[in-house]
């Protein structure tokens, strides 16, 4: 059997399983030798679960032969970023400091996916605890750019949005904590959404920055981002800032009377490359087209977000990041001296597990923490962090004739190459310039390919109120529609 992967999508795969045009095992078996075939340049996978996911191929078809009723997403075959655990499968952050580390437990979101009868073909390179936008991080491999090998594929869930962008996997997971999910999505030419926080569990999710953290799909179509979505979210009592949802969030929306904010902040000309503002121009046009109206706004701290982030973050990934002491969660190989003491043990099990940026983000983290500093730093960062989060409340204030989505760039530049920002990381830290402010937040973005698709590719981002993913799902199905 030979099948075309590149227009296959879940939404598709649920079609064709149903009118008995392949088995799930055909299509799983496909995926594997394609990966096969295409990894060894890409490299988007840190390992395969092969073994695991062809046998449960065989039982959903097996299920399916007895007539049994199937779960929604069988025989999905998805591509997982690797700081989220599968229980007995190594999970790495992409760090040297796990490199052996087996999950004892599954992330709810794989719990969750597992019941509905998803396949998880393996677990994808990143950059290291999810410090970085290139994927150039990884302590293992550069994953290269499907649309550009010469390009990076974005970061830090890289390797989730080439296994996407390559076929090597129909829709994955990643997690975003500044940017991680939309920057990828826009380099490589898919969507990524970023649900609001406290939308869909951490539990399981290696941390880097708690208060900011989310876990995302990566797919091919908006209408693929929010079947998965809707597959992850969710109330979970093992994630303290997990919520509820009201009727009222779970409502659908038509986008007939939906106003989008253009914010005058994020369109500034010397900050944006040409390419990317003729394409983003054009995906506004094209919506206008459909009916939605327009209108700016201001967001006056946005020049602050940035500064805020490289504050609030690192102080985060310091803490989080010390119970990685190379004796608990694994054991890098080759013990020291007999006599060395246990503060030696976690100078060298440290000072040769982790890669200099998450060295340099521990160091900058304990830095703002420290007494004498926290006021200066940590304690002033948290209120522009409010500052910046007011801005949105007021821009999406209904009683002040306020938006109901906001439309931005991703990045300011689409994707570049190989070692262009590595020896400057605030260079590199620009990246994230338009992706930060909706992490602080706490807001809901998602990027979307502008079409047709650039070389290399852009995306545009769309950013909802809380809990209010539907309005940028709608939107976005509506561009993708046209
Ligand atoms: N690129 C950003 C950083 O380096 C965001 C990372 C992320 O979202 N995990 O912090």
């Amino acid at each position: 059997m030979h099948m075309n992967l590149t227009n296959l999508t879940i939404k598709k795969f649920q079609e064709g399983l149903k009118n008995k045009k392949f088995s799930v095992f055909e299509i799983a078996e496909e995926y594997f030798k394609h990966i096969e075939k295409k990894d060894p340049e890409i490299n988007a996978y840190i390992s395969l679960l092969k073994e695991s996911a062809l046998k449960k191929a065989g039982e959903a078809d097996i299920k399916k032969a007895k007539g049994e009723t199937l779960a929604p997403l069988t025989g999905i075959p998805l591509a997982i970023k690797d700081n989220i655990l599968i229980e007995n499968e190594i999970t790495t952050s992409a760090s040297k400091i796990l490199e052996n580390y087996k999950a004892s437990y599954d992330a709810t979101v794989i719990k969750k996916l597992k019941n509905e009868g998803a396949i998880f073909l393996g677990k994808t390179n990143m950059d290291e605890f999810a410090m970085g936008s290139s994927t150039e991080n990884s302590a293992f491999k550069k994953t290269k750019n499907p649309r550009d090998v010469s390009r990076v594929p974005g970061g830090s869930s890289g390797g989730s949005a080439a296994a996407v962008a390559a076929d090597m996997a129909v829709a994955g997971l990643g997690s975003d904590t500044g940017g991680s999910i939309r920057q990828p999505a826009s380099f490589c030419g898919v969507v990524g959404l970023k649900p609001t926080y406290g939308a869909v569990s951490r539990y399981g999710l290696m941390a880097m920055a708690s208060s900011l953290d989310q876990i995302g799909p990566i797919t091919k179509t908006v209408e693929d981002a929010e079947i998965l979505f809707n597959a992850i979210k969710g109330f979970d009592p093992m994630d303290a800032t997990s919520q509820r949802l009201t009727t009222d969030n779970l409502q659908p929306t038509t986008t007939k009377n939906l106003t989008i904010g253009l914010p005058k902040e994020y369109f500034i000309k010397e900050g944006l490359d040409d390419q990317t503002t003729k394409a983003i121009s054009e995906a506004i046009e094209s919506l206008k087209k459909a009916g939605i109206k327009f209108k700016e706004i201001s967001l006056p701290h946005t020049k602050y977000a940035l500064s805020c982030y490289y504050i609030i973050m690192p102080a985060e990934v310091s803490a989080n990041l010390t119970r990685f002491d190379g004796i608990r969660y694994a054991r890098i190989a080759g013990r020291g001296s007999q006599t060395e003491t246990l503060k030696e043990i976690y100078f060298r099990q440290r000072g040769e597990g982790f890669g200099p940026e998450v060295k340099r983000r521990i160091i900058l983290g304990t830095f703002v923490l420290s007494s004498g500093y926290y006021d200066a730093y940590y304690a002033k960062a948290q209120k522009v962090r409010n500052l910046i989060r007011k801005d949105f409340d007021k821009a999406f204030d209904p009683s002040a004739g306020g938006v109901d989505v906001i439309l931005t760039p991703v990045s300011p530049t689409p994707a570049f190459h190989f070692g262009e920002k590595t020896d400057d990381p605030l260079k590199m830290y620009l990246s994230d310039i338009f992706t930060i402010p909706a992490n602080l937040a706490g807001l809901p973005a998602i990027s979307i390919s502008t079409r047709p698709m650039e070389n290399p590719p852009v995306g545009f981002q769309l950013i909802g109120k809380h809990f209010k993913e539907n309005d940028i799902l709608e939107i976005g199905k509506l561009y993708e529609s046209r």
